[in-house]
């Protein structure tokens, strides 16, 4: 009597596990501008442990390879055509207002955030969620933050060490407030690469930082009482790096008439905006054949890009070759991205650790950076709002595959 009450005591408990879905945590960590082959070239230890460890893969952004735009495509799992954040810098209709990073006013707008960030889509389903500064996430999208979250208009931002010691808080609280998805931003290598180039002794020094940063993480977080072996680590970027030269631009000012009223938005690609339509021919006949520049009407831009049908798009979209810039502007940087999403130089690292994920698993190819939010939303157990990615392009980094749907 008292084995068949323990049989049927394991039962219920097993059931009353499935219901509750998946037992374990998720960190996801962004380091913004992580190029592909940084661990490649550069001595990242940590990286190299993970590889061997756990999954290491490239993963490809979305289309313009800009920092908001994909980290909202990694939250959503659309792409930046869908979501509408399509660029760093773009027109809010014919309103003549423009959205921007630096414009506090659109940027902490919720309606411009189409899409359900995955830290909606978990906390909904009764899944706690927080992000230690994440694109999106110190706004009210439909309403809402996730549980927890960091304003980054709030100065000066936590220092990178602080937002590692914020993440083993959010995970050191007690189990009935402690979120199931953490997710972290680093601003670096990002901005050693726009300042001293992708293959600059700084910008290796900054991703070395990076590396031996996180490492710290991972062992804190290993050493949590509870939950140290249940946590899932997900290391990756939103984009990578290509370096300019001041002898690589193609100048705006030379083809386009001021006649015209062309507002032009960003170089890499580069938006273009003409409210009297007659011109957009005027514009596309000066581009045509330039050297180093590709040039589409929106709307006609190549099926593989996913982009250019989006209410907000610029009347004409131009993108120049890899590492050259469509501009007017004298001052030219070290690096830059945003070109085209297939491009190596604009390719993401990744490496993934924890219970779900294989064991040195290096995967062949690349994955659609589109693929992360239903990849999140499986390892937490919840079901994915409708996007652009699949869970079975990413499966089989997992250590038991997911169903077929
Ligand atoms: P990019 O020009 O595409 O390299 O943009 C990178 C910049 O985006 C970084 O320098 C960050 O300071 C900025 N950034 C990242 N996350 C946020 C955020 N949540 N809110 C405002 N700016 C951000
Ligand atoms: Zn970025
Ligand atoms: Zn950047």
């Amino acid at each position: 009597m008292k084995r068949l009450t323990n049989v049927l005591l394991a039962a219920l408990m097993a059931i009353a596990a499935w219901a509750a879905g998946n037992d374990t945590y998720t960190v996801i960590v962004s380091c913004d501008g992580l190029r592909w082959d940084y661990a490649e070239c550069y001595d990242m230890p940590f990286f190299d442990r993970l590889a061997r460890e756990g999954v290491k893969a490239v993963m490809q952004p979305s289309f313009p390879t800009k920092t908001f735009p994909n980290h909202y495509t990694l939250a959503t799992g659309l792409y930046p055509d869908h979501h509408g954040i399509i660029a760093n810098s773009f027109r809010l209709g014919d309103s003549g207002k423009i959205y921007s990073l630096s414009n506090n006013e659109t940027r902490s707008n919720g309606k411009y955030y189409g899409g359900d960030p995955i830290w909606l889509t978990a906390k909904r389903q009764g899944v706690k969620t927080a992000t230690v500064y994440w694109v999106g996430s110190d706004v009210k999208i439909q309403g809402e933050h996730p549980n927890y979250w960091q304003d980054y208009q709030k100065k000066p931002l936590l220092t990178f060490d602080q937002r590692v010691d914020e993440v083993i808080n959010l995970l050191s609280m007690p189990q009935d407030k402690r979120p199931r998805l953490v997710m972290c931003y680093f601003e670096e290598p990002d901005h050693s690469g726009h300042s001293y180039g992708p293959n600059s002794m700084k910008t290796r020094r900054a991703a070395q930082n990076i590396d031996s940063l996180l490492w710290s993480m991972w062992a804190r977080i290993k050493a949590l009482p509870e939950i140290g072996n249940k946590v899932n680590l997900i290391i990756t970027g939103d984009h990578g790096m290509a370096w300019l030269s001041q002898q690589r631009k193609v100048v705006a000012r030379d083809y386009i008439k001021e006649e015209w009223g062309a507002k032009i938005l960003g170089d890499s690609p580069a938006l273009i905006y003409v409210d009297n339509k007659q011109y957009v021919d005027s514009i596309v006949n000066a581009l045509q054949g330039v050297d180093h520049i590709r040039v589409w009407r929106k709307g006609e831009l190549p099926e593989y890009l996913h982009y250019g049908t989006n209410p907000n798009m610029g009347d004409v979209v131009v993108m120049p070759d890899l590492g050259w810039l469509f501009t007017n502007s004298k001052r030219v940087i070290a690096g830059t991205h945003g070109w085209d999403n297939t491009a190596s130089d604009m390719q993401v690292g990744f490496r993934a650790i924890g219970p779900d994920f294989k064991v040195g698993y290096v995967r062949e190819g690349t994955f659609r950076n589109v693929c992360i939010y239903p990849l999140l939303a499986h390892l937490l157990g919840v079901t994915p709002s409708p996007c652009d990615g699949t869970l079975q392009e990413v499966g089989d980094m997992l250590k038991v595959a997911p169903p077929q749907f």
